[in-house]
């Protein structure tokens, strides 16, 4: 077996790349690079391609050491051509990242998406190693999760199982990004508390968060953990919430597929525990008793690392 694979983590703000130790799971070197301001698929392939090539003259590894590539990326994916299909975050539309890369590096190549990425690190090294039963459910921006079943991923017909986001939990409610209204997404995202934050200050609500805020910047988790730490009404009130509306949709998760462990990670989730004490508690609670009484919850183990790692073994995942 080679020693090495490289993982690929490409998301709407940076380019995580690495080079994994196929035994140990271990980053052995990494780069980072901002896709912030200029994205468009010759910006990414540009930014992909000088990356890896600065990963490998960085760590000297021999290319003869290396067994794969794999690229997880936000967005819509075809696994089997290796294409991004629709990346909005990235601007990237019908890009064959698979062909890019064996043209450049002739080496194999396997692509996923983001969140299938990071339930596989944590399924190999992470808070999913000797689980075969698990969904993983990711906050931040958005509400991404991925079913683990039989050690396998369950993909579903389109590829598109798991969007958990996207479960209605108010018929008549918040219009969601896709289209559609109600969506958890729209309640249980940073994104979300985000908005509810900044709108209940426009109508002149005080908050500690407002010594934090830079104008043109997002909120961002650990803004939200700070005023937390102090009692900020106004932000435990909507974290109280997205906590409501998220163990609503995770409950929903434990009563449909029955699975042995949540794993709960992302932005959200490692910075602000409350949020992630609330949400498991209150999810418990409002499921079934009796697949309540046996799911488990823990946090994902890797942190910024999980989808890098996991993408280093997508050659080993079966469509
Ligand atoms: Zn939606």
């Amino acid at each position: 077996m080679k020693k090495y694979s490289v993982g690929v983590d490409l998301g709407g703000t940076k380019i995580l790349i690495a080079l994994v130790d196929r035994n140990t799971g271990e980053v052995i070197c990494h780069i980072k690079k901002k896709t912030k301001k200029q994205k468009g698929s010759e910006n990414i392939i540009k930014k992909l391609v000088e990356g890896i090539e600065e990963l490998f003259a960085e760590s000297k590894v021999s290319l003869n050491d290396i067994s794969s590539i794999g690229v997880g990326a936000a967005g819509q994916i075809d696994r089997v051509n290796g294409i991004i299909i629709g990346a909005p975050n990235l601007d990237c539309f019908d890009l064959n990242i698979k062909q890019v890369l064996i043209k450049h590096f002739n080496l194999p190549v396997f692509v996923g998406n983001d969140v299938e990425i990071a339930a596989l690190g944590e399924q190999k090294f992470g808070a999913g190693k000797g689980c075969s039963d698990f969904v993983c459910i990711f906050v931040g921006t958005g509400v991404g999760s991925c079913i683990v079943k039989n050690d396998r991923i369950i993909y579903g017909a389109t590829g598109t199982a798991g969007e958990i986001g996207h479960i209605i939990v108010d018929l008549n409610g918040r219009q969601c990004a896709c289209g559609a209204h109600g969506c958890l997404e729209a309640y249980a995202s940073r994104s979300a508390i985000e908005t509810r934050i900044e709108g209940a200050l426009k109508k002149g609500r005080k908050s500690v968060i407002q010594n934090y805020l830079e104008p043109g910047k997002s909120i961002t988790s650990s803004m939200i953990q700070k005023s937390i730490e102090q009692e900020d009404e106004l932000v435990l009130q909507c974290v109280t919430e997205a906590s409501e509306y998220l163990s609503g949709g995770i409950a929903s998760v434990i009563n449909f597929i029955n699975p042995q462990l949540i794993i709960l990670g992302g932005g959200l989730i490692e910075a602000v525990d409350y949020f992630y004490q609330k949400t498991i508690k209150k999810a418990r609670a409002k499921s079934l008793p009796v697949p309540a009484s046996k799911i488990e919850f823990k946090k994902a183990a890797l942190g910024d690392y999980s989808g890098v790692i996991g993408a280093a073994f997508l050659e080993e995942r079966v469509l």
